[in-house]
């Protein structure tokens, strides 16, 4: 990364309809009055943008190739709010004529007006958090919308001319089964979608459902949830059946129609590209100042923003900072690039990274051994295998790294 490398601008728009019971994402239902003052807020942050980082020492590049509003649900934004936003990413950031400008939303939030204006600001990809395209397990979950106006709403972002359409959904739901997930995935298949993610329901703490499973309690549909073995199965189905109808994976959540139907945006985490994030629980990941910092082993710096609305306030990127070391780099670089289904290039670490490369062969071979990975022309990558458990065979390389 350098100067001239372009950005990608993350923009958090953390307000929803209704909470879904399995979301653990810093997002919650707000009232218009809230929403003003944090697009007010959002605005007065990317004004700073260039103060902040230069505090940090960070390096913050004017041009920007992709963007993404993700949330939460921007597609709920008053189309004067988007203008707004949008006035002060135009204000602060050189977005290229061509970049990926993202918008997630849920299927039948997007008013006329707002789609109008999205795609007036240079929206040209609208990613819809499906989940299901089967009802009972959408309506379980929260989900208001059906596989039928699912299925409208991508027609309808379609013929207004969005040029990606691109969905999520989610392996592990209350009720779901092997045929029920056959269903939708065909029905993705079958629909004009672009792009999809598929990811596994995460069990944990952060959600009501997820705190009921641990609880083995019935709350939510928590009782309906398949087991983990079952979870694992049907992603593996989704990652044959997926790359058998034309979706072709390129990172273990990720699947696109054709390579050039791959997100920009996302690529940038995967690669260690640099971009910036503006908002609630928006993370940045900017290189350090300075054309030797790289050299005297000072890779980057990593910012959280606040996660709780009451404590978010502009110019701040309030959160944690984290200076990016190379020890940090490296595992980064490693663990990152294991991500996508392309791997990581052995040589090219070597060059980077030196002796710390051979902390993680033996831990490699290991697990090449056991089938989770392989080396493939010079690269490590990760099998269909060790991407259904790809945290155990991160954690198993970390072990390397740490001794
Ligand atoms: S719409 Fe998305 S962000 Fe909002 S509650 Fe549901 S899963 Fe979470």
């Amino acid at each position: 990364m350098s100067a001239l490398t372009p950005l990608g601008v993350y923009i958090s728009v953390p307000f929803c309809k209704a909470k879904c019971s399995f979301c653990n994402f810093a997002s919650g239902v707000g009232t218009a009055e809230k929403m003003a003052a944090y697009v007010k807020t959002l605005c007065a942050e990317m004004d700073a943008a260039a103060a902040t980082s230069e505090r940090l020492g960070a390096e913050l590049t004017r041009r920007v190739d992709t963007v993404y509003l993700g949330g939460g649900t921007p597609s709920l934004l008053e189309p004067g709010q988007m203008e707004r936003v949008f006035a002060a990413l135009r204000r602060n950031f050189d977005v290229d004529g061509d970049a990926e400008v993202t918008m997630e939303a849920a299927p039948g939030q997007i008013s006329d007006p707002s789609l109008e204006m999205a795609m007036r600001l240079g929206v040209n990809r609208v990613s819809l958090g499906v989940q299901s395209f089967v009802d009972r397990e959408s309506q379980a979950v929260g989900r208001s919308h059906t596989g039928e106006s699912c299925l409208a709403e991508i027609a309808r972002l379609r013929r207004a001319g969005v040029k990606e359409v691109a969905a999520d959904l989610i392996a592990g739901l209350p009720y779901q089964t092997a045929a029920s997930w056959e269903y939708s995935l065909g029905a993705a298949v079958a629909s004009e979608l672009t792009h999809l993610s598929v990811y596994m329901l995460e069990v944990d703490e952060d959600s009501r459902l997820g705190l009921e499973v641990l609880a083995g309690g019935v709350r939510f549909h928590a009782h309906g949830v398949p087991s983990d073995e079952v979870s694992a199965a049907l992603y593996e189905q989704a990652c044959e059946a997926l790359e058998a109808e034309g979706f072709g994976q390129y990172e273990i959540s990720n699947f696109a129609r054709g390579r050039e139907h791959e997100s920009r945006h996302n690529r940038k985490y995967w690669e260690r590209g640099a971009y910036v994030g503006f908002g609630l629980d928006a993370h940045s990941m900017l290189m350090r100042q300075g054309p030797g910092s790289r050299a005297q082993g000072s890779e980057g710096v990593r910012v959280a923003n606040v996660e709780e609305l009451g404590g978010y306030g502009a110019a701040t990127w309030g959160g944690g900072v984290v200076r990016v070391g190379v020890d940090e780099a490296f595992e980064e670089s490693l663990f990152l690039g294991l991500r996508l289904c392309e791997g990581v290039d052995v040589a090219g670490l070597r060059e980077r990274f030196g002796s710390r490369v051979e902390t993680v062969e033996g831990a490699v071979g290991e697990l090449a051994s056991g089938g989770l990975m392989v080396e493939e022309g010079g690269r490590w990558k990760l099998t269909l295998r060790g991407r259904m458990v790809s945290n155990e065979v991160f954690g198993r390389l970390l072990e390397g790294v740490a001794v």
